[in-house]
């Protein structure tokens, strides 16, 4: 018996709750008829929304039915007779939930001007309500203070953290710590990955301004002995460690150079064009990836080069204090840049759940195949007159962005912007009590009748 049964029983005899009389969306019309059986095959249903699930080739209008927390169903038309819970999705988009590999949340710390403190920030509040499941730290810890982040955000998120581990032992706490190259060792890295499989899922460098090799070296070193990815932000520009011999030679396959349209590094040679290394890095399996932030995405670099071809392989954030409430403001306002910049839904859609699953070889997520855990973002494409802002204030019109609806996270609603999973407080009985049910409803769930 799951935990949240066992207190769902305690909690039944206590409490009287309210029958469910089904959802009515925002949507007009006819809702369809909510079973309150405990004998439901699914507990939750999204019905008639447009799915876009990257790995199993999917962009078309599917039900995708839940149970016990995986997906269960993905077709054509499910029988709501079936789930616990129907909800509405015509009209929406029905996608992976997002994956994130790039976010500052080790926060709570106390330690100022620090990544493993006030720069980063507790994630589900910048989340949840944008479609976000799933975010990879981008280093702020190392081998050293690791387990402190693990327990202080990691193990009471709701959202899902994984972490790249920084080679620098004591993680992003800023000026001396991030240069000291004798606290940058390989080996306890490793170590500490190796313990954590699955949760660190990869190895970050960055910030470094010295002109040597030693942080990637040895950060790719660590990756190789842990066989997880190494995430680069290569820092200062320096002439004796350019960007052409990191991704050309330095990098394997698989390893990741992050804030590739920042331009603070060569990623665009003075002509104009995409630097030709970044091309020839991307033939040998280099991966490309955004981390907007807070000063690395400039339209002058994008544009041009996306207009050459040359996209991200993945769409990240680089969510922290900096970047949170200026132009980057969260991973929906990231890939909206890239539907004004012409790519494809479905296009942007891959590169924001199964491309980032697999560069952090976490084959499980961003997907939506039968068995897989429901982790899922309910989004509309909203129509009118926007404006997308870069690292340095300059703006771009746009006229489409996309809006998270709903999330659901291990099966569970963990977010409802316009309560189309929950009934019009009309149709309840005076003095009702909550009115979501512990199978579908991550919020404030009723006790399971039965
Ligand atoms: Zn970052």
């Amino acid at each position: 018996m799951s935990k949240l049964n066992a207190v769902a029983l305690f909690l039944v005899s206590l409490s009287l709750s309210g029958p469910d009389p089904g959802g009515a969306g925002l949507q007009a019309g006819q809702q369809p008829p909510q079973p309150s059986s405990s004998a439901a095959k699914y507990d939750l249903l999204l019905k008639g929304g447009h799915v876009i699930d990257a790995r199993n080739r999917i962009s078309a209008v599917r039900d995708v039915a839940i149970a016990g927390g995986k997906i269960a169903a993905v077709a054509p038309k499910i029988d709501p007779r079936e789930a616990v819970k129907t909800v509405d999705a015509s009209d929406l988009y029905v996608t992976p939930g997002l994956v994130d590999i790039h976010g500052h949340t080790y926060t709570g710390t106390g330690e100022r001007r620090s990544y493993a403190g006030d720069n980063s920030v507790y994630p589900d509040g910048f989340t949840l309500r944008v479609g976000v499941t799933t975010v990879a730290d981008a280093g702020c810890a190392g081998w050293r203070n690791f387990e402190d982040f693990k327990q202080r955000v990691i193990d009471r998120s709701k959202t899902r953290i994984l972490a790249f581990l920084n080679i620098v032992g004591n993680g992003m706490r800023g000026g001396t710590y991030e240069q000291d190259l004798a606290d940058m060792e390989a080996k306890p890295t490793a170590d500490m990955a190796r313990k954590y499989p699955g949760l660190i899922v990869g190895i970050k460098t960055a910030h470094f301004a010295g002109p040597e090799w030693a942080p990637v070296e040895r950060a790719v070193e660590a990756g190789t002995l842990a066989n997880v990815p190494v995430m680069v932000d290569f820092g200062s520009n320096r002439a004796e460690r350019p960007l052409s011999e990191l991704v050309t030679r330095k990098l394997r396959p698989g390893d990741i150079y992050t804030h590739v349209y920042s331009g603070l590094r060569g990623e665009q040679d003075p002509s104009g064009h995409v630097n030709p290394a970044l091309i020839e890095g991307r033939k040998r399996g280099v991966i490309y990836d955004v981390g907007h932030g807070g000063g690395s995405f400039l339209w002058r670099i994008a544009v041009p080069a996306m207009k050459e071809g040359f996209a991200p392989d993945s769409i990240s954030t680089d969510l922290h204090i900096g970047s949170m409430n200026a132009g980057m403001k969260d991973m929906l306002n990231v890939m909206d840049k890239f539907l004004a910049m012409g790519m494809s839904l479905d296009d942007v859609i891959a590169r924001s759940t199964w491309n980032p699953a697999r560069e952090i070889r976490q084959d499980g997520l961003g997907h939506l195949s039968v068995g897989a855990v429901a982790d899922i973002a309910v989004l509309r494409v909203e129509r009118g007159r926007f404006g997308l802002v870069d690292m340095n204030g300059a703006r771009m019109d746009s006229t489409e962005r996309l809006v998270c609806e709903l999330t659901v996270r291990d099966g569970k609603v963990v977010y409802d912007l316009n309560g189309i999973s929950r009934p019009d407080w009309r149709t309840l009985p005076a003095g009702y009590g909550p009115t979501g049910d512990v199978r579908w409803d991550g919020l404030n769930p009723a006790p399971v009748r039965r």
